[in-house]
């Protein structure tokens, strides 16, 4: 680690910020990982300025469609070129194992591959004509946009944003999670690199309740996209209602993940564990509420916690640890938290519970794989997210009991079923409530499927080829074919000369 501190991204210059010095620490032993100074908002203020600038005069707005796709390809190949150092980056940037980080990077790159051709292939479409007229809806640009992420999954999350952000011929500004700021940063060098005009893209990290807060007020932004959780998403929605500007918002889970009592079990135990522990559980999708048909429940809980034992827990460097440690003391001291609440509502430990000492473990954030049981769904270890490695295991008797308890939940993001009857899958997975249902599989993403939450989970979608849509305006024209003036301009003069 270099003790030069980092340059900033900021309205076409890399310059240092003019915000506090400050760490990015690499939460397996705590040491710092670089040093850079947040932006302010006097940065902020003139990132956007720049973005909006660029916007008007780069020309990135007029380009071709496929002029602009040709930009975007060259940024996924240098993604891919540059994959390992940038999977590295990001293991030290926030502590995920490198085999996950390698998939955040590869997926980054096809996200920026599938809105290139999102790009060239949009099609304007002709209406049918309903008078003498030819009726179009078109879609343009919206000037400067902002892509406010959190600290889990730095580089997807951006790439989900950036990519058809700049696509729809938009200037973005980037206000990564303070504690994860190094993917934005390398993500802007490799848009520059790859071609894309200076100053439409900046990146600002900081403090989110001083930058973001500043961003999304900005009356230049005309459009916020944020992953975070929910407080802050209402937060972002109430000042977006008084500037009446579109939003999306990614938002907070409690997902349940169900196994029916015809479930393939070994299917489900591994899609189960993966689902809460994969990530540390640090995922907005995590399947952290399990519930299990009453008459399978001891002999399925056994299984699952005997494999949850042999999780590989510890260096993110090493290429078979499957979980690594959070991402930082305050957030494990959160989770440590929940886990004595869920007791002290009358939980039962079936697995874990208990930081991990020794070696490696004294100096990183780590915590184990944590099996609950014997509350109930209103509780609140049950209702709110805690956004760690902590599995609620929970009984049902019926798909009346399930459905009830399963959708009682304020978040509505995603769920899994784990049944061999196809038939009765479909028909649950019809039922529960949540933006994405996964049967027989879980936490699998494709960039082609739209992705977002109901209820506290969210508004809007990103992903899918139409995500492009969302940022752009929609506008209609109509071209008149009259061979006559219109009726009623020329019936008011033959009356009034
Ligand atoms: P957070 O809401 O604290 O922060 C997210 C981002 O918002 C950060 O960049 C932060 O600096 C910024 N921010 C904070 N206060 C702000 C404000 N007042 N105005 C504007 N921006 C502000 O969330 P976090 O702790 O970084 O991330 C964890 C949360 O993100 C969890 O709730 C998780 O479920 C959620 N998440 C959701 C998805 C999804 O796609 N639904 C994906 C990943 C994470």
């Amino acid at each position: 680690m270099t003790e030069q501190t980092l340059p900033l991204c900021i309205a076409g210059q890399w310059r240092l910020g003019r915000g506090e010095r400050y760490a990015s620490y690499y939460p397996a032993t705590g040491e710092p990982v670089a040093w850079l100074n947040a932006a302010n908002v006097e940065d902020v203020n003139e990132a956007i300025e720049g973005a909006h600038q660029a916007f008007l005069h780069s020309g990135w707005a007029q380009r071709k469609p496929h002029e602009r796709a040709a930009v975007l390809y060259r940024i996924a190949q240098l993604i891919r070129e540059q994959a390992e150092e940038l999977a590295q980056l990001q293991r030290q940037d926030n502590g995920k194992p490198i085999g996950e980080t390698r998939n955040l990077v590869a997926s980054a790159a096809g996200t920026f591959q599938f809105f290139a051709a999102a790009c060239e292939t949009l099609e304007e479409t002709i209406t049918p004509s309903r008078g003498d007229f030819v009726t179009m809806s078109v879609y343009e640009p919206m000037g400067v946009v902002a892509a406010i992420t959190p600290w889990n999954s730095p580089i997807a999350s951006e790439a989900q944003k950036v990519a058809p952000a700049l696509a729809a011929g938009n200037a973005v500004v980037i206000k990564p999670a303070e504690i994860t700021p190094l993917l934005a940063l390398q993500l802007a060098r490799l848009c520059e690199e790859a071609g894309l005009p200076k100053g439409l893209i900046s990146v600002l990290p900081g403090k989110g309740s001083v930058l973001g807060d500043a961003i999304t007020r900005h009356p230049l932004v005309k459009r916020v996209s944020f992953t975070g959780g929910t407080r802050t998403g209402k937060h972002i929605a109430h000042i977006a209602a008084d500037k009446m500007m579109p939003v999306s918002l990614e938002l907070g889970g409690k997902s349940p993940t169900i196994v029916l009592d015809d479930a393939d079990l070994d299917h489900a135990v591994a899609g189960v564990l993966y689902g809460i522990f994969s990530s540390s559980g640090e995922a907005c999708i995590a399947g952290s509420r399990l519930f299990v048909a009453r008459a399978l429940y001891e002999p399925f809980m056994l299984r699952l916690c005997a494999a949850a034992a042999n999780i590989k827990v510890g260096n993110p460097a090493d290429e078979t640890t499957q979980m690594g440690p959070l991402i930082s003391a305050a957030h494990r001291e959160s989770v440590e938290r929940y886990v004595a609440l869920g007791l002290s509502e009358g939980g039962r430990l079936r697995l874990g519970g208990q930081r991990l000492t020794g070696d490696e473990y004294d100096k990183g954030f780590y915590y184990p794989p944590t099996i609950l049981e014997g509350l109930s769904n209103d509780q609140r270890v049950c209702q709110e997210e805690i956004f760690g490695p902590v599995l609620i295991a929970l009984p049902f008797d019926d798909e009346a009991d399930l459905l009830d308890q399963a959708n009682d939940s304020l978040y509505a993001l995603a769920a899994g079923i784990w049944s061999r009857d196809y038939k009765r899958a479909w028909s649950l997975g019809r039922k529960i409530q949540a933006g994405t249902v996964w049967i027989n599989t879980y936490k699998q993403f494709s960039i082609s499927t739209p992705f977002g939450g109901w209820r506290d989970s969210g508004l809007g979608r990103e992903k899918g080829r139409l995500g492009i849509l969302q940022y752009m305006e929609q506008k209609s024209l109509y071209w008149g074919m009259n061979e006559r003036p219109l009726a009623w301009a020329s019936e008011h003069r033959e009356v009034a000369p």
